[in-house]
């Protein structure tokens, strides 16, 4: 029923789709469980599942999806990581944490699995469901287009979003589920009031804006997005979270910024496993710390609330 040239059903990505999301949507248009899908697609007698599909996709499948959909093989490889490889991170091939990537599985318990993030809103406009690449970006803590903050859990149940996981067990159903709704409980992602982002800042808001739009369009007509300003970001972040790096520089931003003093927890994690709002606390003033640059941040550092030796440890060359 798969042999043919292509695959009877054979849907293209969707503007901004990760792999997992066109696989699993793929799966259900030609009625069949993902299991199953796998196992005639991919002749694979091991569990496609068990590992971050959107970031260690082998090559083979990736062929096999863009022969069998008549999608190119480079549209294909925009639906993974490897879209972000050079301008985010370095390389997919590394292992361990992936710079601005949140990851699917963890090793903190209390973060375990929470990495798929999206905006209710967006998952809820398109009659078939689905899930962008970008969300997986630590930054994307809001989407630009709704103003709302993103969610990474299902507000009803409280689990991780795992779509591919959303018939397991249901043996007796016909119809493939809507990806917006929750595989534990099986209620909606997209049901209940979302979280408007607050813009205490214009500036900063607005170029945060323009980044997350650059990653939904995949960096087509986007010019040059600054890998280095983005890793400066990304080393203010560590920063601010850490309790000995920089013991005074949170109290001195709510200072200057008038942002309320949050507890940021003392856990010895990555930036990109803290939890979502965690995180955009953290992006704000980060943000609004790098803004007008070098500026402010040779302020912060006459006021000896941050210190350069940390700050440009891993970018030299961006040292005034
Ligand atoms: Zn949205
Ligand atoms: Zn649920």
């Amino acid at each position: 029923m798969l042999s043919g040239k292509l695959w009877p059903a054979h849907p293209h990505p969707l503007p901004g789709e990760c792999l997992s999301s066109w696989m699993v949507r793929t799966a259900h248009h030609n009625g069949l469980k993902v299991q199953s899908f796998g196992h005639f697609a991919f002749n694979k007698r091991y569990e496609l599942w068990n590992r971050d599909i959107d970031r260690l996709a082998p090559e083979s499948l990736l062929e096999q999806m863009s022969v069998k959909t008549g999608v190119t093989l480079k549209e294909t490889k925009k639906t993974t990581l490897s879209l972000f490889e050079g301008r985010l991170f370095e390389s997919t091939s590394l292992s361990g944490q992936l710079r601005w990537i949140t990851p699917l599985k963890l090793y903190h318990r209390i973060y375990a699995g929470f990495g798929m993030q999206y905006c209710p809103l967006c998952l809820a406009e398109s009659t078939d469901a689905y899930y962008r690449i970008a969300w997986r970006v630590a930054f994307y803590t809001f989407c630009p287009k709704h103003l709302i903050l993103m969610e990474d859990r299902c507000r009803h149940c409280g689990m991780a979003v795992a779509f591919h996981r959303i018939e397991l067990g249901k043996y007796h159903q016909l119809d493939a589920p809507d990806l917006a709704v929750c595989w534990k409980c099986g209620l909606s992602l997209t049901d209940f009031t979302p979280t408007p982002v607050s813009i205490w800042h214009q500036n900063v808001h607005r170029r945060w804006k323009w980044k997350l739009a650059v990653l939904d369009r995949g960096f087509v007509n986007s010019g040059q997005i600054k890998t280095q300003r983005l890793n400066l970001l990304h080393q203010l972040c560590r920063i601010i979270a850490s309790h000995s790096l920089a013991p005074d520089l949170q109290q001195y931003l709510c200072e200057k910024t008038d942002m309320p003093f949050q507890h940021i927890s003392d856990v010895k994690v990555a930036f990109e496993q803290r939890s979502l709002s965690e995180r955009h606390y953290i992006l704000e003033l980060a943000w609004w710390l790098i803004e007008k640059y070098p500026r402010k941040i040779i302020e912060a550092i006459k006021c000896n609330k941050l210190r350069p030796h940390y700050l440009y440890k891993d970018i030299p060359s961006l040292r005034f």
